[in-house]
């Protein structure tokens, strides 16, 4: 890490549990100072944690002052929290598909939004989106979650346009399997099956898509913008 990162303020949603978590933990590693809008649970040593739910902007709004007032601008924005309501098309209601796009797409615009204000101030910023492999790929019965995994990619080409004459980039970053607590309650059946596409061969961990958003974050990755970077073990490739 270099000097001009040290002691940054970096926000990670959703901080409390999953690849939010190691994202979290990552950089609290690193030095800088971490905090988290979440809705429930406990938080990785460390971690400025807010009370906060990313489908309301009034909660958003209040979360990014009280980081503020305690830590400072926050320099880094990770936006980490997302569900999931599978449903077949067919099945997929309204509220399904909604719900998801509020959390996933609109929440994200809802954070990117009230972060952007400092990042202006301050000539500069990164941002830093956690799509998925499925919003390029597709994904049977995942269409309002594709929809909204693909929608961050237009956000970040569309903030990059907006605002990269202003040292702010805009990222994406598209995991593919990562081995948590959904994966690997799954039969073993169908883990074989899952990985049998990987080209990798493997699930990755949580580590491995934080290194990527860390990378994103640094001094060395400052002329990137607008990238989809993929880490799903060659899952994708392009897609
Ligand atoms: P988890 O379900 O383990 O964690 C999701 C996090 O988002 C939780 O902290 C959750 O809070 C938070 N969250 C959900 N809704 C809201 C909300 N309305 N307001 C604030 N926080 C909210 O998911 P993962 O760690 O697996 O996934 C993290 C991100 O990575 C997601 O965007 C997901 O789509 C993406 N992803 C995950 C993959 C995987 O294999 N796991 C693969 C590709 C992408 P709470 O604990 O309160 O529910």
């Amino acid at each position: 890490m270099t000097e001009t990162q040290a002691g940054r303020v970096v926000l990670v949603t959703g901080a409390n549990r999953g690849i939010g978590r190691a994202i979290a933990e990552s950089f609290v590693a690193a030095g800088d100072r971490v905090a988290t809008i979440y809705r429930s649970g406990d938080l990785p040593e460390g971690v400025f944690g807010v009370v906060g739910d990313v489908t309301s902007s009034e909660a958003v709004d209040e979360a990014f002052t009280t980081i503020e007032k305690e830590l400072g601008p926050v320099n880094v924005l990770v936006a980490n929290a997302g569900i999931t309501r599978d449903q077949l098309l067919m099945r997929m209601t309204d509220d399904e598909f909604e719900q998801v796009i509020d959390v996933n797409l609109t929440g994200t615009f809802r954070c990117v939004r009230r972060a952007s204000k400092a990042m202006i101030k301050a000539r500069g910023g990164r941002i830093i989106m956690i799509s998925s492999v499925v919003g390029l790929y597709g994904g049977p019965g995942q269409v309002n979650y594709a929809a909204s995994k693909a929608g961050l990619v237009g956000m970040a080409r569309s903030i990059t346009r907006e605002l990269g004459g202003r040292g702010i980039t805009a990222n994406v970053v598209a995991p593919g399997f990562i081995e948590t607590a959904m994966t690997d309650a799954l039969p073993e059946e169908t883990q074989k099956k899952y990985k049998a596409t990987i080209p990798a061969g493997r699930f990755a961990q949580s580590h491995e898509v934080a290194a990527a958003v860390r990378f994103l974050a640094s001094d060395e990755a400052s002329y990137i913008s607008g990238a989809v970077i993929p880490v799903d073990g060659g899952l994708g490739m392009g897609h």
